[in-house]
């Protein structure tokens, strides 16, 4: 499974897709790479989660891979690792989930 549908930076001025080359507005010349980045953000975390499994730490592979989905709803395979990861149950051998700690720690809404 490969992620190829990249999504596409915008240019808040233009309403142009930006330029991937030069990571700006290939109308206006204006810099986008702030744009880009947080376009993939998600695919950052989710990247680093990936890793820090590798790595075998869980907890903070699940705080990437929330972080990741909140970032990017339609980033699937962040979400469905996520939902593995939350059925398996707490990931680390040693770490119990805190009492009357909820898990949700980003305000909704
Ligand atoms: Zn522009």
């Amino acid at each position: 499974m490969t992620t190829e549908t990249l999504p596409e930076v915008i240019c808040p001025l233009c309403k142009v897709p930006a330029d991937w080359q030069s990571l700006g507005c290939p109308s206006c010349r204006e810099d986008l790479s702030v744009l880009f980045r947080l376009r993939y953000a998600a695919r950052i975390d989710y990247n680093r989660a990936l890793d820090a499994l590798a790595a075998g730490d869980g907890p903070l592979a699940l705080g990437l891979l929330h972080r990741a989905v909140a970032a990017e709803p339609g980033l699937e395979p962040a979400r469905e690792l996520l939902e593995s990861l939350s059925v398996a149950g707490s990931p680390g051998p040693e770490r119990s989930p805190a009492p009357g700690e909820s898990e949700g720690d980003t305000p909704s809404e």
